[in-house]
């Protein structure tokens, strides 16, 4: 193999291990041809779910038509339920395109995730309102609020939607196929708490509406976290299926946010670099054969990918002296967190990464051939999912065209965003490769921090009678 990264160069490897090693920088790397295959794929997926349903990118209308503009004030309640945490927040839009927030975060139980997701959520708002003194009274008006809601939902109304099926690890049952707002609102009920969702919103298009609040330009919402995807505002022109049936605009500005539920491209892996590690992976997941994309770029996949590639080199007997431990030999043992400490390892003798291999992976006594492999490792496998971030964001731009004559905002959140070394900077180099240099300098990614949770309260305000 030749392999022309001389990051990828062991010291004092072996001439086995030095060839495994190669042999994985070529499965994990992304030559421009690839991308360029790639990304022509992923715009012939969003044209397809455009035009009709039941494609592979579902390219949901969001029922959202209007873009704030950042004038507008008032205080908000908003739910936003995502992978990992459940926000409830009052929010404060103060019209100069800045916010206030009070918020209570908590952490979803594994009880949650597998039980009574719904139930929990329902409690949480309780317990908010209640904190701030907020409960309404049984003669009381219902408060209204926005629900962001981190999973694919078939919208059927700007307040409805059918869950198509769990991501992220979530597994709790009789969720799947039904209204997920009729859900919380029956949780409400039998806790007599008197709430009223106005709309449903996934957390890009949130993202993405707050993030227009914030800055004007503001196109995409994009989420790289536990998962990933992308809203945008589409012109309802090229929404074939929209017009198909008859559905006009609620006002005249001729576009509408477009839900991507880009993590499902390319589930039966047809076109992305898929190696035997992803594969491994899939099987052994919650929801194997779906989120074929996501698997390869977000935070809860990623040291999964790391896990598989090292248990295969320590059963050839490549790293750790041919042994494993219990820790390595649990699936889901290795948190991505540990490979963005890898990467930023800068010490002469790796001392973080030999404490990660030591104390979190539970394998004593790493040389030093083993922590550079370890990074190796970790740099190929989030190197992979940063460009392949980019491909989601330079189709989308490309959908667009037009718009890449006046500056573009991207509105960014989630872990690997903002925590990954080199994520932007693969992002923008990956975009840059298939735009004009006068698009390209258009182009602006912003972290868009807590934007999911705030564009609920954005929607609340823009949908609910009494603004
Ligand atoms: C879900 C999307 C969500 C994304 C980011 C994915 O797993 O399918 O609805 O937007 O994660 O949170
Ligand atoms: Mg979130």
């Amino acid at each position: 193999t030749v392999h022309t990264d001389g990051r990828f160069k062991i010291k004092g490897a072996t001439e086995a291990q030095q060839r495994e090693v190669d042999a994985m920088v070529a499965k994990f790397s992304l030559p421009d041809n690839k991308l360029k295959e790639i990304i022509s794929t992923f715009r012939g997926k969003m044209r397809r779910g455009l035009e009709s349903d039941g494609q592979q990118l579902k390219m949901i209308p969001a029922y959202i038509t209007e873009r704030p503009t950042g004038k507008e004030t008032g205080s908000f309640f908003a739910i936003d339920l995502g992978g990992t945490n459940l926000r409830v927040l009052r929010v404060n839009l103060l019209g100069n395109s800045k916010v206030e927030i009070e918020h209570q975060k908590f952490s979803l139980t594994d009880e949650a995730k597998s039980h009574t997701l719904f139930d929990f959520v329902a409690e949480k708002i309780g317990d908010f309102l209640e904190s701030k003194g907020m409960l309404p009274g049984k003669d009381d008006k219902a408060i209204p609020m926005g629900f962001t809601f981190s999973y694919p939902v078939l919208q059927t109304s700007l307040a409805s939607g059918k869950l198509m099926h769990w991501t992220k690890g979530i597994t709790a049952p009789g969720c799947v196929g039904k209204d997920v707002v009729r859900l919380l609102h029956d949780a409400l009920l039998r806790r007599h708490i008197r709430v009223d969702i106005v709309a449903l919103l996934n957390d890009t298009v949130g993202t993405l509406l707050a993030s227009a609040y914030m800055h004007p330009g503001s196109q995409i919402g994009v989420i790289f976290g536990t998962g990933t995807n992308a809203a945008y505002y589409e012109s309802i022109r090229n929404v074939e299926k929209w017009k198909k049936e008859a559905k006009e605009p609620v006002n005249d500005s001729g576009e509408m946010i477009i839900n991507m539920e880009w993590g499902a491209f390319d589930s039966g892996y047809d076109v992305l670099p898929v190696t035997m590690h992803d594969l491994k992976l899939n099987r052994k997941s919650p929801n194997p054969d779906q989120q074929g994309y996501e698997k390869m770029i977000s935070g809860m996949y990623l040291g999964e990918i790391v896990r598989n590639a090292l248990l295969h080199m320590v059963d050839q007997r490549l790293v750790f002296g041919g042994r494993s431990s219990e820790i390595l030999n649990e699936a889901w043992s290795i948190d991505t967190m540990y490979l963005t400490e890898a990467m930023c390892d800068t010490t002469e003798d790796l001392s973080n990464v030999s404490e990660i291999i030591e104390k979190t992976l539970g394998v004593p006594g790493s040389t030093i051939v083993d922590r550079q492999i370890f990074q190796a490792l970790s740099i190929m496998v989030c190197d992979r999912a940063s460009r392949l971030s980019g491909v989601g964001l330079v189709s989308t731009l490309l959908q667009r065209p037009e718009l890449l004559d006046k500056p573009v905002m991207i509105g960014a959140d989630g872990s690997m965003y903002e925590y990954l070394p080199g994520f932007e900077e693969l992002v923008y180099d990956t975009i840059s490769k298939f735009l004009t240099p006068e698009q390209f300098k258009n182009v602006e990614l912003t972290l868009a921090k807590d934007c999911s949770s705030i564009g609920s309260a954005i929607a609340a305000m823009l949908y609910s009678e009494n603004h």
